[in-house]
């Protein structure tokens, strides 16, 4: 079924623990990404539901499968555990897809490891169903991150605040490495075992630092290089992670851990939505410079392979963290030039980037449906289009001269209209829709858990069939927190 080709498996032995899935009483298929288990070389041809429901809930271990939960500590709200690692989550084993990459298939929710300490190891049915709308929408929109293969019902529950039905949650990702995974070894004082993890990452993710004159220095400046694309996308449709502490922070520059992640409705730059961030670390505006910090925890456990001279390998680091921010900010710029349907590169574009924005806040105007409406405005639509979504719109005509004098270049309207419209998206998963899929799932229904992430495949096609998916919620609809 899987052709598994296990390298950290073949890392040493201090790197993670083996374990084994716990066995589910009742598994139930959720849902099974055949496409995505085609592009992995993952055959399901002779598996029928029951089958596929024992196999992604761990009930029967795949041929090949070496599960381990890997170790890794990390800064939680910046306060540093040493021991995280994999409490509920195992990895199975990587495979190589169709386009020649190495993918990790990992197990979320299977049961205790090693480093679960008091946690259950298990995984409730609401975050693993958020996790698979999310995760899979980000992969139409073009974002990278890790992807969704399975979903199980175990028919167990799971004790939270109250009693919860238990899920498993196959993900796929290039890794799951993470800053967190550099920090364990650097807690320890273990500088073989950065090595060996960097070489390891070396090769996996970033194999042309290797032509460096000092690839240990290349390669933080490559991390540091993906992760501000990365928050810059994340900013651009109105995303916030919840939770980016360095152990869910990923080497690759994907995004991974969506717990209790969340979208803008309205735009506010110190939105917060997550119930475990009560002061705010992770709001919307504060993303790229909780990256940089992040990214400034990695350069810190690199030190030893950066240079022998101390003094030096500082300085090689600092280099690397301000080249983040310039980086942060030219793929902050390229991203919203384009949802403005801005072409090349005008001196005041920055301003009239933030000061859209900042109208957006005071006029609590949809962070989505703005995009849209405005791209519908260049395509010669009328102005109101766009001034129904503002609460006060003042301002906005000022704004709108600059802005067509800015874009009119001779391309005609609908070009215009038609490039902006394939960045911006009609489609985001909304808070509440989430939230109105998992209420239904409590209760048995999966059907618009499976509608909401059928549409979310195609979130720039403006499907009349999809419009109730795509505006914003009433008062009563509101979603304020989200759990993980
Ligand atoms: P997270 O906040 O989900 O990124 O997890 C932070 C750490 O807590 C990781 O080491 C997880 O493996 C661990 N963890 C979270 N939930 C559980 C659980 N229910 N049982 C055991 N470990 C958990
Ligand atoms: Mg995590
Ligand atoms: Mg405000």
């Amino acid at each position: 079924m899987f052709a598994f080709d296990n390298s950290y498996a073949r890392l040493p032995e201090r790197f993670y623990r083996m374990a084994k899935p716990a066995t589910a009483r009742a598994p139930q298929l959720i849902r099974v990404n055949r496409p995505l288990a085609a592009e992995l070389g993952i055959s399901l041809d002779h598996a029928d539901d029951t089958r596929l429901a024992q196999v992604f809930s761990g009930q029967i271990l795949p041929v090949g499968a070496e599960p381990i939960a890997q170790a890794y500590s990390g800064h939680q709200f910046g306060h540093f555990n040493p021991q995280l690692g994999d409490g509920r989550a195992l990895l199975l084993g990587e495979v190589i897809d169709r386009s020649g990459a190495r993918r990790d298939i990992q197990f979320k929710g299977s049961g205790r490891t090693a480093f679960s300490r008091s946690g259950d190891g298990l995984a409730a049915l609401g975050p693993v169903l958020r996790e698979y709308i999310v995760s899979e929408a980000f992969h139409a929109l073009g974002i990278p991150a890790t992807r969704a293969l399975a979903a199980v019902a175990t028919g167990e529950q799971v004790i939270r605040e109250i009693a919860l039905p238990g899920a498993v949650f196959t993900r796929v990702a290039a890794s799951h490495i993470r800053v967190g995974t550099f920090q364990y070894f650097a807690a320890r004082g273990d500088t073989e075992g950065i090595k060996t993890l960097a070489d390891h990452v070396i090769s996996r993710h970033y194999p042309e630092v290797r032509q460096a004159d000092n690839p240990y220095v290349a390669l933080l400046r490559a991390i540091a290089g993906r992760q501000a694309s990365l928050i810059a996308r994340w900013l651009s449709i109105g995303f916030i992670h919840g939770v980016m502490n360095t152990d869910n922070m990923a080497i690759s520059g994907e995004t991974i851990d969506f717990g209790p992640c969340a979208f803008l409705d309205e735009y506010d730059p110190r939105k917060v939505f997550s119930s475990i961030d009560q002061h705010g670390r992770y709001a919307y505006a504060n993303q790229p410079g909780i990256a940089q910090w992040n990214i400034a925890r990695l350069a810190e456990c690199l030190l030893p392979l950066l240079d022998e001279d101390e003094d030096k390998a500082v300085e090689a680091a600092n280099s690397a963290l301000s080249e983040f921010g310039d980086l942060f900010q030219s793929a902050w710029l390229h991203a919203f030039r384009q949802k403005l349907g801005l072409t090349g590169e005008g001196e005041d574009d920055r301003l009239m980037v933030t000061d859209f924005l900042e109208l957006m806040h005071q006029g609590e105007a949809d962070f989505t449906l703005v995009f849209r409406a405005l791209s519908k405005v260049a395509g010669g639509a009328a102005v109101e289009t766009l001034l129904d979504q503002f609460k006060t719109p003042l301002g906005l005509s000022d704004w709108l001269t600059r802005w067509r004098a800015r874009i009119d270049d001779g391309r005609p309207q609908d070009a215009v209209q038609r490039a902006m419209e394939a960045v911006n998206p009609y489609l985001i998963p909304r808070n509440h829709r989430i939230e109105e899929a998992i209420q239904a799932a409590l209760y048995g229904d999966f059907s618009f858990f499976h509608r909401l992430v059928d549409a979310l495949a195609k979130p720039y096609d403006e499907e009349p069939a999809q419009a109730d998916l795509a505006i914003p919620p009433a008062p009563e609809e509101r979603v304020t927190r989200t759990f993980c």
